[in-house]
């Protein structure tokens, strides 16, 4: 188990009070030492010190004493803060002084489930807490087997929630507290219709808690609707990217990514998670990643369940030096110490670009984020660093390695991009109809 002191990072800590349209700001700039202080009851106190948790993080001092009193909470930190105690322990605590109600988490991804539920599993041990985890890919009847043992805490991804609220396998209606991680992801267009319909299965009388690192203010509006005065518990500004990570940035031509891929492969030793934006890219940068003669897995929604758990495993246990993922692997995946995250294609929007490189410099350790930009797509850079608010030069390519036999080095990724104009006009062909991609298939 890792300990690091995140207070030495911390920087201004903001607490805001959200109240119609009136905001009190107080600022704290010395966050407290030790996890007492913070109204943790003293067994849970005891289960952090087995667990080597010794300081609490920036995000974990806030949002615990408000979360403990019940208060509605919408928490923003930055990647790898240790969001997933600041709403557990609360979470524990009150459903065992109750002693009675559950708790729901959603999540976006089967991974940050079992995840979620791992961290959730060894802060409720020692108070016997029962959890279940609600994903797909995993046979219904093991699922329903888990929620007949009347669980305390459920963890699920959307779509198979929702398939056992239809089924009628699952009541929602003694929830007493709500937990949306990654809580933009799960309000934005995709997944908001999905996560509507579990919310109306959900009594309106509950706490609710919405965590990520980045929060549009758009979504808070949204996300307000479903919460009583929501305190806002702010450590750093939505967007504001991991400060342990360093950027670096080459304009390369497409037909030149993978002789740069060879040679940062070739500079880097260590675990890298490498992004795709889509599956059938990620399949094919594998290919080519294995005749550059490295171990590597792919990850995306087109593998099983067991599938994606053993390219995981397999990449945290360094069996796999690099991971080829789509954005299924950019929310929430803690993995301990990923050298470098290489966007080889950028992502579609700016707070992807946050969490991303937010699975490295984790937990107060450094990391290093490569992106690989064709030249058309420089606006897109314009756009992170409006959302991070910082910076980032581009680096001067270096010169490349010749094509490797057998890699592939033209593109083979031809979905077509359609300008805003011609959406426009798709829409209009379609009748006015706006179409999303089903979320579960995104990536
Ligand atoms: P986030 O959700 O903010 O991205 P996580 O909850 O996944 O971050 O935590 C990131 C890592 O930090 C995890 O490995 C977790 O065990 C560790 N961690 C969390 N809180 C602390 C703490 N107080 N002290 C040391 N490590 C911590
Ligand atoms: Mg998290």
């Amino acid at each position: 188990m890792l300990v690091c002191d995140f207070s030495k990072r911390a920087g201004r800590v903001f607490f805001c009070m959200i109240q119609q349209t009136k905001t009190v700001q107080v600022r704290n700039p010395e966050p407290q030492r030790g996890f007492s202080g913070l109204g943790i009851a003293p067994k849970l106190l005891e289960v952090l010190v087995n667990l080597k948790f010794q300081t609490p993080t920036p995000i974990q001092s806030k949002a615990i004493p408000t979360a403990i009193e019940g208060k509605d909470i919408i928490g923003i930190a930055q990647t790898g803060t240790g969001k997933t105690l600041a709403f557990g322990i609360p979470l524990i605590q009150r459903l065992m002084q109750t002693g009675q109600g559950m708790g729901l988490v959603i999540v976006p991804t089967r991974e940050l489930a079992l995840q979620d539920n791992e961290s959730l599993e060894s802060l409720g041990r020692a108070f016997h807490v029962k959890t279940a985890v609600l994903i797909g890919g995993v046979a219904m009847g093991y699922q329903l087997r888990m929620l007949q043992r009347r669980p305390n805490i459920i963890i699920g991804t959307p779509g198979r929630i929702i398939d056992h609220l239809r089924q009628r396998t699952l009541d929602l209606r003694s929830v007493k507290i709500l937990i949306l991680d990654e809580a933009d992801r799960m309000l934005d267009m995709g997944f908001a219709p999905q996560v509507n319909q579990i919310l109306e299965a959900v009594p309106k009388d509950r706490q609710t808690m919405l965590f990520s690192a980045t929060m549009p203010e758009n979504i808070v509006r949204i996300a307000t609707r479903h919460m009583k005065l929501p305190v806002r518990v702010e450590v750093a500004q939505s967007g504001t990217a991991a400060a342990s990570v360093e950027h670096e940035l080459f304009v390369v031509k497409k037909d030149q990514k993978t002789r740069l891929l060879d040679k940062v492969l070739s500079e880097h030793k260590g675990s890298v998670l490498l992004f795709s934006r889509t599956k059938h890219g990620a399949k094919k940068i594998c290919r080519d990643i294995k005749t550059m003669g490295h171990s590597t897995a792919e990850i995306h929604s087109n593998k099983s369940l067991a599938q994606r758990r053993e390219a995981l495993e397999g990449f945290k246990l360094g069996k796999y030096r690099v991971l080829v993922a789509t954005d299924i692997a950019s929310r929430g995946i803690d993995v301990k110490g990923i050298e470098v995250v290489i966007n080889y294609d950028l992502p579609e929007n700016p707070e992807d670009y946050v969490h991303r490189i937010g699975r490295t410099g984790r937990a107060g350790l450094t990391g290093r984020a490569i992106s690989f930009v064709v030249p058309e797509q420089r606006y897109k850079i314009r756009e992170i660093e409006r959302l991070t608010r910082s910076s980032f030069p581009i680096t001067p390519l270096p010169e490349l390695p010749p094509v490797r036999p057998g890699v592939h080095v033209i593109d083979e990724d031809r979905r077509p991009v359609f300008s805003r104009r011609t959406q426009t006009h798709a829409r209009r062909a379609f009748g006015g109809q706006r179409r999303f991609t089903k979320p579960s298939s995104r990536y």
